[in-house]
């Protein structure tokens, strides 16, 4: 007898099993894809009682996982959010068409006018926009910090918000793009449970996972309420899918999964079923990733043609940003940014003369890809913003895929010759 879900399991077995069961499909090893907008009921009775189940979580259909019409919810839906549940190691999960269809909803279901929320900087761009520019048109105040590791610095932005108006949300991006910058999990949830006892309203703390996905960073393990992450990313990993989930207690992801069904950003039943597929293998192209893109950054540090390089892998010893990232992450992840000597010109040089990696945004897929900050998905920002977080004209961001570790030094290091 074999089973399809078993808590004891390890997250690599969690990734390969959990969501389907092949007795719920004649025994088909894989899952079928159900393309359907609406389900047929049994009986008139039954009807009723599938909605009292969907909207109260009462009465005979409790779990018996029946559905109604696809924008909320259907069975390849269900098999992606019970598997990404498993990996983050939470009661449940909620998928979306996008990370930032996740972000909004999130935003959307916690802040009222006259709420604030606090997030950590640097932050993704869509974040950014979402939390400094709609927001503010809903009445929502907002307050970031710049050092997560550090205390005070977290606890006055705290404190400018709290100013303005009742603090519900902490939206953290840990680490973050391109800077690598750390933000202390455990201690925000700390921050956010003083607030909570000193006001009476605890903020909620939301933990963007993207960077190191489920397998090398388990937010929900150190107390945060919602693990946010972008499934375009390494759980898609193939750079051909849109997708974003949250996980985290039950009654939260059920609010969250209402409004998805006003919003309707659910994900589609094909992109569920490719999601499901590629969760299977993360924990496999995240460490080939992650063992490409060691040799690639030890490569770029002896290099003279390089000014700089931003890793994780190679945070000071000793630092509090080091003893963060030794609590919280098990790997340094793919993702990484270093500077050429010189400005525009040379990193233009080196773009146009690689022949491998592949000139794009995003990340986490199984191809390599490198972008130019400055010029492409920072061009927006003035000079000034863009130096704060880290970035110059001759930063450049790689995101190492899972080709063969010589083939990408060897591209590197000959375009590197012509700048
Ligand atoms: C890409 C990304 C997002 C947004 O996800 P989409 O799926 O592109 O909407 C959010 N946060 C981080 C850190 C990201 O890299």
């Amino acid at each position: 007898m074999t089973t399809h879900d078993d808590p004891t399991w390890h997250p690599e077995t969690l990734a390969v099993r959990a969501g389907y069961d092949p007795a719920s499909a004649g025994n088909s090893a894989k899952p079928p894809i159900t393309m359907t907008s609406t389900f047929a009921y049994a009986s008139a009775r039954q009807a009723k009682d599938i909605h009292e189940a969907y909207f109260h979580g009462t009465g005979p259909e409790v779990g018996k996982a029946l559905h109604i019409y696809a924008r909320l919810g259907h069975p390849n839906l269900d098999m992606v959010e019970t598997r990404l549940a498993a990996l983050d190691g939470a009661e449940a999960a909620a998928v979306f068409n996008s990370g930032m269809a996740t972000h909004s909803a999130i935003v959307l279901a916690h802040l009222r006018p006259g709420d604030s929320v606090v997030f950590s900087r640097p932050i993704y761009g869509g974040t950014n926009f979402l939390l400094t520019n709609f927001m503010p048109g809903f009445g929502i105040h907002h307050a970031a910090f710049a050092n997560g590791c550090d205390r005070t610095c977290i606890e006055t932005a705290v404190e400018q918000a709290l100013a303005q108006g009742p603090l519900k949300l902490i939206v953290i991006e840990t680490p973050a793009n391109p800077t690598g910058a750390m933000v202390d999990i455990a201690l925000v949830v700390a921050i956010a449970d003083e607030i909570g006892t000193r006001t009476g309203t605890r903020p909620l703390v939301v933990v963007d996972n993207t960077l190191l996905g489920p397998l090398m960073q388990r937010p929900i393990a150190l107390g945060a309420d919602l693990c946010m992450t972008s499934l375009t990313k390494y759980c898609g990993g193939h750079s051909d899918l849109l997708a974003g989930g949250v996980s985290g207690r039950a009654d939260l992801i059920h609010a969250l999964r209402l409004l998805r069904t006003t919003l309707g950003s659910h994900l589609d039943p094909y992109t569920s079923w490719l999601l499901l597929r590629s969760m299977e293998t993360v924990h496999l192209r995240m460490e080939r990733a992650s063992d490409n893109a060691r040799r690639v950054a030890e490569t770029l540090r002896d290099h003279p043609k390089v000014a700089g390089i931003i890793y994780l892998g190679f945070l000071e010893e000793g630092s509090p940003e080091r003893a963060v990232y030794d609590r919280q992450c098990s790997s340094a992840g793919s993702t990484f940014s270093f500077a050429l000597h010189g400005g525009e010109a040379e990193a233009f040089r080196f773009l146009d003369a690689l022949r491998l990696l592949s000139f794009a945004v995003s990340l986490g897929g199984s191809e390599t890809l490198i972008t130019h900050p400055a010029t492409t998905t920072h061009y927006a920002l003035s000079p000034d913003e863009r130096a704060a977080g880290g970035i110059t004209d001759a930063t450049l961001r790689l995101s190492v895929g899972i080709e063969h570790g010589d083939d990408l030094i060897a591209d590197i290091k000959r375009a590197l010759e012509t700048v």
